[in-house]
């Protein structure tokens, strides 16, 4: 079987930028998980599909064990993603899918028809996987596993940050409610709810710039 390194934590504390620069020095492929359940968002709202109508879970259901999707390396760090071969990369960013994706991802029929396409993904040379679940339920006996976490200040400034860059109108402590509010529904939901897998190492990078988080996960792949 291919190598495979799960990255697991809550949203904005860097998981993404630290798999996709390991991804990129190992020349390993990227499973980028959260975009799955994003794409299954983006097609509920294309489709009007409600998780609470039996039929529209049944067809959501199929619609995730046949997403046509595929992952393309960016020209800059990241990969944009196709579904039907059309560019949704953006599509998939905006807030109204990340409502309806973490909506869809409490559905334990939806997570288990997403389980055998991420498990594909595992190919040599080897996979990085970036999500809530990778070290627990998708991968558990992946030969690498990372909780990477920060406080809910620093993921709250970070945030901040990226979107006062991108000119985006921001407020400091609304970001940092709803990241309060994401983490408690993340941790409590009954399905893969978020915790580190008992055999993870435990990444805070709280005041620490990714360089340092990327030189520390470093040590631990060459031990
Ligand atoms: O990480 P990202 O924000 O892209 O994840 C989108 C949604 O999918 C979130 O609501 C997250 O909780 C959910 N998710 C999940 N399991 C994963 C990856 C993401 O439930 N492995």
């Amino acid at each position: 079987a291919a190598p495979v390194m799960t990255l697991d934590g809550p949203g904005g504390a860097g998981k993404g930028t630290l798999a996709s620069a390991l991804a990129r020095e190992l020349g390993w492929s990227l499973l980028d998980s959260g975009a799955l359940y994003r794409l299954v968002g983006l097609l509920s709202l294309r489709r009007d599909l409600d998780a609470e109508v039996t039929d529209d879970l049944d067809a959501a259901v199929n619609a995730s064990r046949a997403l046509d999707l595929v992952f393309e390396p960016d020209r800059g760090d990241g990969q944009r993603v196709r579904l039907d071969g059309e560019d949704v990369t953006d599509a998939i960013r905006e807030d109204a899918v990340s409502a309806a994706a973490s909506k869809w991802a409490v559905q334990p029929r939806i997570r288990e028809a997403l389980l055998a396409r991420q498990r594909d993904f595992a190919q040599p040379p080897g996979l990085i996987a970036d999500g809530r679940d990778m070290g627990t339920v998708i991968f558990p006996d992946a030969d690498l596993k990372l909780y990477i976490t920060a406080s809910a200040e620093e993921r709250a400034n970070r945030r901040f940050a990226q979107l006062s860059a991108l000119d985006v109108d921001a407020n400091l402590g609304r970001i940092y409610r709803e990241i309060l509010e994401r983490d408690a529904r993340d941790a409590s939901r009954e399905v893969a709810p978020l915790k580190p897998a008992v055999d993870a190492h435990v990444i805070d990078t709280t005041g620490e710039t990714v360089a340092a988080s990327l030189e520390r996960v470093r040590c631990l792949v060459s031990e």
